[in-house]
């Protein structure tokens, strides 16, 4: 039994509010079919939804069964309109996009039926109205009585205790009627069925009772119920539990939604797509650019590594300090109109800052930072590491095709700076890209000191792996050089030859190491010399022919024999004495011929000769085991070279060592020192440094003192005048000792150091130069903040200077690529942006356009949590379709728009690809994204008023 007690609706609108129900109270049995007749506004449909639960009581009872309904919670009533009733309406209220059999399913699916009993029940219930044959029929497929008689059927699927049925023919012709009320007769057999109707003789011919409504009252009941005793029992409350329907549910709901209207769908995500595909295509051009950029980048910073030398000088100083001085002049321009006269100190201030910027570092020190683990640097280093040079010396000795002795460092021995300077020249011209190269050549110039000793210019180390061990070749070198024959060395006594792209090797090189004869490269060179024209050999070489070629490698510990005096003689200049040594010379095979690749992005090994990392090893390990070493070592206080004492503390001392220093030379050694020193004296130009060979190019008949003496002492003899040298030692006081020693000894004594230098004698904690590889401008810039920091902890002498030629160079092309990558960014975040608000816009029309469907699902006794899944499940359905169909069109639009990038940019370098795992954020991102927009609309449909929705039209 349902009793209706004393409910009163009032509808507010603005300031005017409308009695709908006013104190109505009814009684209903269980098995009638109660008519509600009443005009229009009479409050019928109010009635009929406060008894379904659709619409809330303003005050009364509505009690069912016993159970008052007073403290209904919104699931309660949820519960209540899924069990319990069963709506019919005027307008049907089919969803228009689901067939027959699932609009009746529909109360099934959000009680959480299984799909099979589902069918079953559904089928069955159409089965009743006589439609068994339509069930995959759409709503708009049939007729107005069958529609209805659809409705029926869904509202009779759940077999709930009450029917309610809202003008259920308003809309049907006469004949359809009858039909209708036929069944809802028939359904009011075993049930409670309230109808509201317009057409008083239906009412009074099929309805068991009618009860007549106006204006909110009821006014007339055929047949009322009176409560007995027994009825009048108080009445409880109960919990009803919660009609069920989990995410699967809504899920499977909302895909079979959509299912039914592909082509919609389709276009909602078509549409939703659009911002991700903008997305995407950012997406993989800037991870094609970055790729790209990334690759440069690597390319560069191992082209251009930081490069520390021993000696260094601070470029961005000098040139700071020239555009220093462009200022200055600029204010100078105030002097021009004045009357007096400027000095011009600009050349002088040039020289002062280079000289001024020259210094030393500390290379040991800066080693022993960059081998902790600890250090910040560290963290920033590339993949190809940290190399060490050292300086090691040694000489390269091979003969020509004629059986000529030659040197690679400069073809003949002996042969003075002839040759040296054709092959500097020439290696200055081969393709190196090593600015440290350079770097170390300018520093030679400025400092003057000597390189004469050194390793012969076309011998390069080849740069190891990261790991020596492992990788005595780096990968540095392997990925941008080929092997055209043979193979790398593999240890020591193996070299390579380094063509440049072309095959080309300087042809000095080529007569350095002897594969060419040097009389040949003589003959040319005084050809030169004396203003002919040149025809150079160029006859090219066999690969095999190069192959046979041996070296004979002289480490410069080995260079010095020592004399009958005990003392050391240089010999590496001698061709007599070279021969002799070539015995015991390490032996060098060119075991291979390399080349740069066609594209190389870093080419470390000019053309010449590429030696391994363990022939430098070995070097290192012979020198520090070599006699003169250990001769030099025993005793510090003498030069092993000269037997000169390195440090004199007092003028006794000076004296005593240039009587010492002129009794140790032979006579010709003394008869140039006994010339030179008379012009010195005569020429009264003791500050002068007298340098022999300068004095003897004095012409005889220069006019002054010091000519008449050079024109004298020329006459001399040698042994006059070693005598004359003799005779005045005999006699000179001590000042006049010092002054001889200061002008002829101290030159030739020498440092301990520099000795040790000369034989080659290298720690393996002091390297000669330093290159940090980084692989990325960002952690270039680290390295260079490290060492900043370095140098702010580090001691005044210890502090690191170098020239950031990377820096130079790239300051401006990383800005670029910086406001590139920010440009970017912002097109993403747009894209973002407006795909959101689009997706969100989709759903709002969504939400709007199924008001009438929301509706019908709260009818049916979808709770409000059930309608934000639903739609929740659509817009996740939606952002998924959305996803996938954006990252599908994007990567079909890559296909031509990479084909467009190589022709634009004419390579096929950039490559617009689209990260895996950036398609797969972007596909989470569309459902996330979808999810939000569709939030506010979702929700707004959850609270959606059922009563009013179903009004809507
Ligand atoms: P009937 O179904 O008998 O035609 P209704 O129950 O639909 O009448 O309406 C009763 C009265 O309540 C009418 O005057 C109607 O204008 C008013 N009314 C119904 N629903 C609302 C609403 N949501 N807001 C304001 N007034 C309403
Ligand atoms: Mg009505």
């Amino acid at each position: 039994m349902l009793q209706i007690h004393q409910i009163t609706k009032q509808y507010k609108t603005g300031d005017f509010s409308q009695q709908a129900l006013d104190d109505v109270s009814l009684n209903l049995r269980d098995s009638e079919f109660v008519a509600v007749l009443g005009p229009s506004g009479s409050g019928k449909t109010t009635l009929l939804n406060i008894i379904g639960g659709l619409d809330r009581y303003d005050s009364g009872d509505i009690i069912i069964n016993g159970t008052s309904t007073r403290l209904y919670k919104d699931r309660d009533w949820d519960s209540y309109r899924n069990h319990t009733i069963g709506f019919v309406f005027q307008s049907y209220n089919l969803i228009p996009h689901q067939s027959i059999i699932s609009n009746v399913e529909l109360a099934l699916t959000i009680s959480g039926v299984s799909r099979s009993e589902r069918r079953e029940r559904a089928q069955k219930a159409l089965e009743e109205v006589g439609l068994g044959d339509h069930i995959n029929k759409l709503p708009n497929q049939l007729s107005g009585g069958q529609m209805q008689r659809v409705a029926i059927a869904r509202a009779l699927v759940n077999n709930p205790s009450i029917v309610l049925a809202d003008e259920p023919t308003g809309a049907l012709d006469s004949q359809t009627s009858v039909q209708i009320m036929n069944l809802l007769q028939e359904v009011a057999k075993d049930r409670l069925v309230v109808m509201v109707t317009h057409n008083p003789e239906l009412a009074h011919e099929y309805a068991t009772r009618i009860v007549e409504l106006h204006d909110g009252k009821i006014v007339s009941d055929s047949n009322p119920l009176e409560l007995t005793q027994e009825n009048e029992q108080p009445a409880e409350h109960r919990n009803l539990g919660h009609a069920s329907m989990s995410v699967a549910t809504s899920l499977a709901l909302s895909f079979n939604n959509l299912k039914t209207k592909k082509a919609r769908t389709f276009l909602t995500s078509f549409a939703g797509s659009i911002g991700i595909i903008g997305i995407a295509l950012i997406l993989a051009v800037s991870n094609g650019v970055n790729i790209y950029i990334d690759k440069v980048q690597q390319d560069t910073m191992t082209s251009y590594p930081i490069s520390i030398q021993e000696q260094s000088f601070d470029l961005n100083k000098i040139m700071g300090s020239a555009q220093e001085s462009a200022q200055s002049s600029k204010d100078q321009e105030g002097k021009t109109g004045s009357k007096a006269i400027y000095p011009d100190d600009s050349a002088i201030t040039s020289v002062s800052n280079l000289t001024s910027s020259i210094s030393s570092n500390n290379l040991s020190a800066f080693k022993r930072y960059l081998d902790n683990p600890d250090s910040e640097i560290n963290q920033y280093v590339g993949k190809v590491g940290v190399q060490y040079s050292y300086d090691t010396k040694f000489s390269v000795f091979g003969h020509d095709p004629k059986g000529t002795l030659v040197s690679a460092s400069g073809v003949t021995i002996g042969g003075g700076q002839q040759g040296g300077v054709a092959s500097q020249m020439a290696s200055m011209d081969s393709n190196t890209a090593d600015f440290s190269q350079v770097q170390s050549m300018q520093m030679a110039t400025l400092t003057g000191k000597a390189q004469a000793k050194s390793s012969p210019k076309i011998f390069t180390e080849i740069m190891p792996g990261k790991d020596e061990a492992k990788a005595p070749i780096g990968k540095v070198i392997t990925d941008n050089y080929e092997v055209m024959h043979g193979s790398w060395p593999k240890d020591k006594n193996q070299i390579v030859l380094v063509l440049d792209e072309h095959n080309k090797i300087p042809l000095a090189t080529l007569y350095d190491l002897g594969l060419k004869p040097a009389s040949d490269y003589n003959d040319m060179m005084s050809q030169l010399n004396n203003g002919q024209k040149v025809k150079a050999d160029t006859a090219k070489l066999d690969y095999d022919q190069a192959m046979k070629q041996t070296l004979d490698l002289v480490p410069a510990s080995d260079q010095y024999v020592k004399g009958a005096d005990g003392h050391y003689q240089y010999v590496g200049d001698d061709a007599g004495q070279v021969s002799q040594l070539l015995d015991k010379a390490v032996h060098l095979k060119i075991v291979g011929i390399v080349k740069p690749i066609p594209k190389a992005s870093a080419t470390p090994l000019p053309a010449g000769v590429g030696y391994s990392r363990e022939l430098t090893n070995y070097l290192i390990d012979y020198a520090g085991k070599s006699q003169i070493v250990a001769d030099q070592q025993t005793d510090r206080d003498h030069n092993v070279l000269t037997g000169l004492n390195y440090t004199a503390a007092d003028d006794t001392a000076k004296a005593e060592q240039a009587k010492a220093f002129v009794a140790s030379l032979d006579e010709t050694h003394k008869a140039a020192m006994g010339s030179a020193f008379m012009s010195g004296q005569n020429g009264e130009s003791g500050q002068s440094q007298p340098q022999p060979g300068v004095q003897a190019q004095q012409m005889p008949g220069a006019a002054g003192p010091a000519g008449q003496a050079a024109g004298m002492t020329a006459q001399m003899g040698q042994q006059a005048a070693a005598a004359s040298l003799d005779q005045y030692m005999a006699n000179a006081n001590q000042e006049q000792l010092v002054t001889i020693y200061e002008q002829y000894v101290r030159p030739q004594v020498g440092s301990y150091k520099d000795n040790m230098t000369s034989f080659g004698l290298i720690s393996r904690d002091a390297p000669s130069s330093i290159r940090i590889y980084a692989d990325s401008f960002q952690a270039k810039q680290s390295i260079t903040d490290s060492i900043n920091h370095y140098n702010d902890k580090a001691k005044k002498d210890d502090k690191i200077t170098y020239t950031d030629y990377v820096g130079l160079i790239m300051s401006s092309v990383t800005t670029i690529i910086n406001v590139i990558s920010g440009v970017l960014i912002a097109f993403v975040s747009v894209s973002l942006i407006v795909s959101s608000i689009m997706i969100g816009i989709i759903t709002y029309i969504s939400v709007l356009e199924r008001t009438k469907e929301i509706g019908i699902l709260r009818a049916m006794g979808a709770s409000k949590h059930n309608v934000s899944q639903v739609f929740n499940a659509e817009t996740g359905i939606i952002g998924l379709l959305s996803g996938l169909l954006g990252v599908g069109i994007s990567l079909l639009l890559l296909l031509p728009g990479n084909a467009i990038i190589h022709k634009l940019m004419g390579t096929a370098d950039v490559n617009a690809v689209l990260p895996v795992n950036g398609a797969v954020i972007l596909v989470i991102l569309s459902v996330v994204l979808t999810l939000i927009g569709g939030l506010i609309p979702s929700r707004k449909a959850a609270k959606q008023d059922p009563a009013t929705a179903l009004r809507t039209e």
